[in-house]
Protein backbone atom coordinates (compact mmCIF):
# COMPACT_ATOMS: atom_id res chain seq x y z
CA UNK A 1 0.00 0.00 0.00
CA UNK A 2 1.20 3.41 -0.75
CA UNK A 3 1.68 6.14 1.94
CA UNK A 4 -0.23 9.12 1.33
CA UNK A 5 0.37 12.30 3.29
CA UNK A 6 -1.62 15.89 3.15
CA UNK A 7 -0.76 18.39 0.53
CA UNK A 8 0.27 21.05 2.65
CA UNK A 9 -1.75 24.54 1.76
CA UNK A 10 -4.34 21.36 1.14
CA UNK A 11 -4.74 19.49 4.26
CA UNK A 12 -8.29 17.65 4.49
CA UNK A 13 -8.66 18.37 0.55
CA UNK A 14 -5.59 16.62 -0.75
CA UNK A 15 -3.00 14.11 -0.56
CA UNK A 16 -0.19 12.69 -2.37
CA UNK A 17 1.67 9.38 -2.01
CA UNK A 18 4.90 7.91 -2.25
CA UNK A 19 4.14 6.43 -5.71
CA UNK A 20 3.79 9.86 -6.88
CA UNK A 21 0.06 10.17 -7.40
CA UNK A 22 -2.66 12.99 -6.05
CA UNK A 23 -5.86 12.14 -4.64
CA UNK A 24 -8.84 13.82 -3.38
CA UNK A 25 -9.69 13.43 0.23
CA UNK A 26 -13.11 11.85 1.14
CA UNK A 27 -14.98 14.71 2.33
CA UNK A 28 -18.61 16.67 3.42
CA UNK A 29 -19.93 19.64 1.91
CA UNK A 30 -22.95 21.49 3.73
CA UNK A 31 -24.41 23.01 1.24
CA UNK A 32 -26.72 26.50 1.38
CA UNK A 33 -29.71 24.07 1.61
CA UNK A 34 -28.55 22.43 4.85
CA UNK A 35 -27.90 19.50 3.83
CA UNK A 36 -24.71 17.46 3.82
CA UNK A 37 -23.10 15.76 0.67
CA UNK A 38 -20.25 13.48 1.02
CA UNK A 39 -18.30 13.45 -1.68
CA UNK A 40 -15.84 10.22 -2.09
CA UNK A 41 -12.05 10.77 -2.78
CA UNK A 42 -10.50 9.68 -5.75
CA UNK A 43 -6.99 9.22 -7.74
CA UNK A 44 -6.97 12.08 -10.35
CA UNK A 45 -5.79 10.74 -13.32
CA UNK A 46 -4.31 13.92 -14.31
CA UNK A 47 -3.62 15.24 -18.43
CA UNK A 48 -0.17 14.78 -19.99
CA UNK A 49 1.32 18.17 -21.32
CA UNK A 50 2.93 18.53 -24.34
CA UNK A 51 6.35 18.72 -21.87
CA UNK A 52 5.54 14.82 -20.91
CA UNK A 53 4.59 16.33 -17.38
CA UNK A 54 0.81 15.82 -15.64
CA UNK A 55 -0.86 18.54 -15.17
CA UNK A 56 -4.53 18.32 -12.43
CA UNK A 57 -7.10 20.64 -11.48
CA UNK A 58 -6.83 21.23 -7.60
CA UNK A 59 -10.16 23.00 -6.28
CA UNK A 60 -10.08 25.11 -2.88
CA UNK A 61 -12.46 27.39 -1.81
CA UNK A 62 -14.95 27.31 -5.00
CA UNK A 63 -11.84 28.08 -6.57
CA UNK A 64 -9.91 26.12 -9.18
CA UNK A 65 -5.89 25.85 -9.36
CA UNK A 66 -4.16 24.46 -12.40
CA UNK A 67 -0.94 22.08 -10.78
CA UNK A 68 1.47 19.96 -12.25
CA UNK A 69 1.74 16.24 -10.40
CA UNK A 70 5.37 16.54 -9.66
CA UNK A 71 5.36 19.84 -8.35
CA UNK A 72 2.81 18.75 -5.33
CA UNK A 73 4.27 15.73 -5.03
CA UNK A 74 7.76 17.59 -4.64
CA UNK A 75 6.24 19.97 -2.00
CA UNK A 76 4.02 17.58 0.06
CA UNK A 77 7.67 15.11 0.06
CA UNK A 78 10.60 16.81 -0.10
CA UNK A 79 9.59 20.37 1.11
CA UNK A 80 8.75 23.72 -0.54
CA UNK A 81 10.80 25.02 -3.19
CA UNK A 82 14.58 26.22 -2.55
CA UNK A 83 15.66 29.14 -3.79
CA UNK A 84 16.97 29.18 -7.61
CA UNK A 85 15.71 25.45 -7.48
CA UNK A 86 13.86 23.44 -10.02
CA UNK A 87 12.62 20.18 -9.82
CA UNK A 88 14.30 17.23 -11.58
CA UNK A 89 13.76 13.83 -12.52
CA UNK A 90 16.53 11.65 -11.73
CA UNK A 91 15.42 8.96 -14.77
CA UNK A 92 14.31 12.08 -17.42
CA UNK A 93 10.95 10.66 -17.18
CA UNK A 94 8.96 13.58 -16.09
CA UNK A 95 5.88 11.27 -15.68
CA UNK A 96 7.43 9.85 -13.22
CA UNK A 97 6.67 11.53 -10.33
CA UNK A 98 7.34 9.03 -7.27
CA UNK A 99 8.94 11.36 -4.70
CA UNK A 100 12.15 8.81 -4.72
CA UNK A 101 12.78 9.64 -8.28
CA UNK A 102 12.39 13.85 -7.94
CA UNK A 103 14.82 16.16 -6.22
CA UNK A 104 15.64 20.06 -6.03
CA UNK A 105 18.22 21.15 -8.38
CA UNK A 106 20.06 23.15 -10.45
CA UNK A 107 19.05 23.81 -13.93
CA UNK A 108 22.09 22.72 -15.67
CA UNK A 109 21.76 19.35 -13.25
CA UNK A 110 18.34 19.09 -14.99
CA UNK A 111 19.35 19.75 -18.22
CA UNK A 112 21.92 16.89 -17.30
CA UNK A 113 19.15 14.28 -16.43
CA UNK A 114 16.97 15.59 -19.43
CA UNK A 115 20.32 15.24 -22.20
CA UNK A 116 21.52 11.85 -20.29
CA UNK A 117 17.92 10.30 -20.51
CA UNK A 118 16.84 11.65 -23.86
CA UNK A 119 17.61 8.11 -25.68
CA UNK A 120 15.62 6.41 -22.92
CA UNK A 121 12.41 8.34 -23.01
CA UNK A 122 11.74 11.19 -25.36
CA UNK A 123 12.19 7.77 -28.08
CA UNK A 124 9.62 6.41 -25.77
CA UNK A 125 5.97 7.46 -25.00
CA UNK A 126 5.16 8.13 -21.19
CA UNK A 127 2.05 7.12 -21.62
CA UNK A 128 -0.03 4.21 -23.47
CA UNK A 129 -2.16 5.56 -26.60
CA UNK A 130 -4.94 5.07 -24.02
CA UNK A 131 -3.12 7.98 -21.78
CA UNK A 132 -2.34 5.50 -19.17
CA UNK A 133 1.03 6.39 -17.80
CA UNK A 134 4.29 3.99 -17.56
CA UNK A 135 4.71 4.32 -14.24
CA UNK A 136 4.40 2.58 -10.98
CA UNK A 137 2.49 -0.27 -10.81
CA UNK A 138 0.52 0.38 -14.23
CA UNK A 139 4.19 -0.22 -15.56
CA UNK A 140 4.73 -3.71 -16.95
CA UNK A 141 8.52 -4.55 -17.86
CA UNK A 142 9.17 -7.65 -20.31
CA UNK A 143 11.67 -8.87 -22.82
CA UNK A 144 15.33 -8.92 -23.02
CA UNK A 145 16.84 -6.85 -20.08
CA UNK A 146 13.18 -5.82 -19.24
CA UNK A 147 12.93 -3.23 -22.30
CA UNK A 148 9.95 -3.53 -23.38
CA UNK A 149 6.88 -1.87 -21.37
CA UNK A 150 3.29 -2.83 -21.50
CA UNK A 151 0.60 -1.22 -19.81
CA UNK A 152 -1.27 -3.12 -16.76
CA UNK A 153 -4.49 -1.41 -17.52
CA UNK A 154 -4.71 -2.04 -21.14
CA UNK A 155 -3.90 -5.95 -20.37
CA UNK A 156 -6.68 -6.21 -17.98
CA UNK A 157 -8.96 -4.06 -20.13
CA UNK A 158 -8.19 -6.22 -23.54
CA UNK A 159 -8.54 -9.48 -21.36
CA UNK A 160 -11.71 -8.12 -20.18
CA UNK A 161 -13.31 -6.98 -23.82
CA UNK A 162 -12.58 -10.29 -25.51
CA UNK A 163 -14.32 -11.86 -22.64
CA UNK A 164 -17.27 -9.39 -23.18
CA UNK A 165 -16.51 -8.12 -27.05
CA UNK A 166 -20.46 -5.94 -26.24
CA UNK A 167 -18.37 -4.06 -23.78
CA UNK A 168 -15.67 -2.68 -26.43
CA UNK A 169 -17.17 0.73 -27.18
CA UNK A 170 -16.37 1.63 -23.78
CA UNK A 171 -12.91 0.37 -23.55
CA UNK A 172 -11.81 4.04 -22.97
CA UNK A 173 -14.11 3.94 -19.56
CA UNK A 174 -13.85 0.90 -18.41
CA UNK A 175 -9.66 1.11 -18.48
CA UNK A 176 -10.24 4.60 -17.08
CA UNK A 177 -11.50 2.93 -14.49
CA UNK A 178 -9.18 -0.23 -14.15
CA UNK A 179 -6.31 2.60 -13.85
CA UNK A 180 -7.63 3.94 -10.97
CA UNK A 181 -8.01 0.74 -9.18
CA UNK A 182 -4.66 -0.17 -10.10
CA UNK A 183 -3.36 2.75 -9.05
CA UNK A 184 -4.85 2.97 -5.61
CA UNK A 185 -3.83 -1.39 -4.99
CA UNK A 186 0.12 -0.10 -4.97
ZN1 LIG B 1 -3.21 1.66 -21.35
Amino acid sequence: MSEWIPVPGFEGLYEASDAGYIRSVDRSILRSDGRVYHLKGRVLKGTVMPSGHLRIDLRKDGKTIPSLVHQVVALAFLGPYPENKEICHKDGNPANNQPSNLYYGTRSDNMYDAANQKTHWQTRKTHCKYGHPYTGANLIMFGPDNRRRACRTCRRTTSWVKRHPEDKPRYQEISDAYLEKIMEEQ
